[in-house]
């Protein structure tokens, strides 16, 4: 535990260090679970995003993805549950004043038996715990925390007030619109973009001519009043979901849901993490809305947790929206149904839903990525901090360093970078001696660079070095735009 923790902590301070993550407004001292993307973080940020959009719409016939906006009709909430029901149980410690989510103390707790080799014991905690989640019993759960002596990790203690539920939506006022008598003048900053995907069914299957089965995608923030915010950007108050709504034919979602488990899984494997990183996980306790879920769950340093849900979610959202709204969400199926010969006819499409935190997919991209090697020789101590990013999500893909600040060597580095730039993040640096530059480089993550010397004036040749082997070859200044755009695939 303590080295996975040290490793955790490594990669925060790496991710300061390199310009990947700030913490929010630090000069004042920061805001609790909010976070800021720097220069390089912003760039692998982004080229996850365009990856999962890319295979989630492009490379399907049948998705579409749309932008919706954050603030929604408060009434979306009131129809979706989340005003009645996207509640947490909490728990606060009565000497140290700390509040902690029911499921996490446990699960804490289980993580701490594991460490001691008392698995047996840890999974009937959770097995336990699942189970009176499942049926809100609160009196269970707290005798479950106080007969297996849970304490707080701050006063040490097992002094616990009774459970409670808390909200996890954030709300405000929206300007002079709502009228200061209605009683129901807030707006909630939306807790998952999903809504904003179903209050669009219609428009979207209307005016895309869209067929079952089809998709809305979507990229966007979503806002969580989270409680326990810790654990760096594993868990944030302000977010970005990756999402997508499949719409059905009422009686197909099993077989899509079984699909998009391992539409989803094969994705994640496309970006070479190995697939012992992942497991799924099936929900024992479901959510309002769904008939089966489960996560796709990741090795972060902290141990196995939550990256993906994917959730077959019924009829349950567009049915609530069309009571609510008093407007149809039916679709007319033309198609045949072979049992009866006519037309499927209208009905209310079931969903299959793909849900991933474009952050926690962050986190899990660097960590598997980071890597303290040493490098040591029998002459010399020596070791680098190294990033094996994909190319594909490189924040840089291709850096390219003068041996010299003269003799014309940067002006050809500043050409090469010229006819590259078009197609693919390039970098130039002249400062320090070019086994800094490469470990700067290795830090970023950056797969290839490129040194130009004085051979270089003579033959147009340089030197090619490649991050994770460290190997370094001549090639051709014309051979490297194929090189680099072959290895981002
Ligand atoms: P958890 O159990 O960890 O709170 P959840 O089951 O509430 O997550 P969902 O509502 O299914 O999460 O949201 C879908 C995805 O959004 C999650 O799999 C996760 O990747 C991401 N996500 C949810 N909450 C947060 C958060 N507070 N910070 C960062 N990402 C989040």
């Amino acid at each position: 535990m303590a080295n996975e923790t040290n490793q955790f902590q490594a990669i925060i301070s790496h991710c300061k260090e390199y310009g990947f993550i700030f913490p929010s407004s630090e000069i004042y001292d920061g805001l609790q679970a909010v976070y800021d993307y720097g220069q390089m973080g912003s760039e692998l940020k982004k080229n996850i995003k365009d990856y999962w959009w890319k295979s989630m719409t492009q490379l399907q016939d049948n998705i579409v993805g749309i932008d919706a906006a954050i603030f929604m009709h408060p009434t979306t909430w009131k129809a979706s549950g989340h005003v009645d029901n996207f509640n947490d149980p909490m728990i606060d410690n009565k000497d140290s004043k700390k509040r902690y989510r029911v499921d996490h103390l446990i699960e804490a707790y289980s993580d701490e038996l594991r460490v001691a080799s008392h698995e047996n014991k840890a999974d009937e905690i959770i097995a336990d715990m699942e189970q009176l989640l499942a049926k809100d019993d609160f009196t269970g759960l707290k005798k479950l925390i106080e007969d297996n002596k849970i304490s707080c990790a701050i006063s040490g203690t097992c002094n616990w007030t009774d459970i409670r539920q808390f909200n996890l939506m954030f709300s405000t006022e929206f300007g002079s619109t709502v009228s200061s008598e209605d009683a129901d003048n807030k707006v909630y900053l939306r807790p998952e973009t999903a809504q904003g995907i179903f209050v669009n069914f219609l428009n979207v299957q209307k005016t895309g001519r869209m067929k079952i089965p089809f998709g809305i995608a979507q990229i966007g923030k979503a806002f969580r009043n989270e409680i326990v915010a810790r654990q760096f950007i594993f868990r944030m108050r302000e977010f970005e979901q990756m999402e997508m709504q499949f719409f059905i034919r009422p009686g197909t979602q099993k077989e899509w849901y079984e699909k998009w488990k391992e539409t989803r899984l094969n994705w994640h494997k496309s970006l070479g993490i190995p697939a012992e990183k992942y497991r799924f996980h099936d929900h024992v306790k479901l959510a309002h809305y769904a008939d089966a879920a489960c996560d796709i769950e990741f090795e972060f340093p902290m141990g196995f947790k939550e990256l993906e849900g994917i959730h077959s979610r019924t009829d349950f959202d567009l049915k609530q929206h069309q009571e609510y709204s008093k407007k149809k969400q039916q679709y007319f199926d033309n198609d045949l149904d072979p049992a009866t010969g006519k037309p499927y006819g209208n009905y209310i499409p079931y969903v299959i839903e793909t849900s991933i935190g474009l952050d926690r997919m962050f986190l899990a991209v660097i960590s598997h990525a980071y890597e303290e090697q040493d490098l040591s020789t029998p002459e010399k101590p020596d070791s680098r901090v190294v990033l094996h990013l994909p190319t594909k999500l490189a924040p840089i893909k291709m850096a390219v360093l003068p041996l010299n600040k003269k003799d014309g060597l940067p002006e050809i580095a500043g050409q090469i970078i010229n006819e590259c730039r078009g197609d693919f993040r390039c970098f130039y640096e002249e400062k320090d001696s070019i086994g800094r530059r490469y470990r700067r480089m290795d830090a970023l993550g950056t797969p290839f660079c490129v040194t130009v010397d004085y051979q270089t004036k003579d033959d147009n040749t340089v030197t090619i070095r490649h991050r994770d082997s460290m190997l370094q070859e001549r090639v051709a200044i014309s051979e490297l735009k194929r090189i680099v755009l072959e290895s981002i695939g």
